[in-house]
């Protein structure tokens, strides 16, 4: 099928064995993050032990899947054909309501998508991998 071809040229995302429960959880539309039960903060990326007290007492949580715009960049020519093909798209950091900040894209106007937006996530299929992409939301949600 020519359409399964063209998605399998994704690249696909690099894997840390630390953050094999965040994609074993996308697979089923979950988001998730790590949370360290000694300090109580959200843990981001995934490490084997918290990197504000060296705690060892690190567990998943899901995540509500909301948060707002803390940065963005708008790419205007992609770096491969299949990305080429999707221009204009938009990366960021999104400030998740659990306080941890994830990298991923974010659907929308580029003229819409601005710092303190608020956003969800959705989930789209790139290659093998289900991946998390935000998009705007109601801003007086949050
Ligand atoms: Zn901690």
């Amino acid at each position: 099928m020519g359409e399964t071809t063209t998605l399998h040229d994704w690249p696909q995302p690099y894997r840390l064995l630390d953050a094999q429960p965040y994609w074993d959880a996308l697979s089923g539309e979950e988001l998730t993050f790590q949370h360290c039960a000694d300090c109580e903060q959200a843990v981001w990326p995934a490490h084997s032990r918290c990197p504000g007290c060296s705690s060892a007492a690190l567990s998943w949580k899901r995540s509500s899947g909301r948060g707002t715009i803390y940065s963005h960049s708008t790419i205007m020519r992609g770096p491969t054909p299949v990305w080429a093909a999707i221009v204009p798209y938009t990366v960021g950091f999104v400030h998740m309501a659990e306080d941890y900040f994830l990298f991923a894209q974010i659907d929308g106007d580029p003229e819409e998508i601005e710092i303190g937006r608020a956003v969800a996530v959705r989930y789209v299929q790139r290659g093998e991998q289900k991946l998390p992409v935000f998009a705007l939301a109601d801003g007086r949600e949050q």
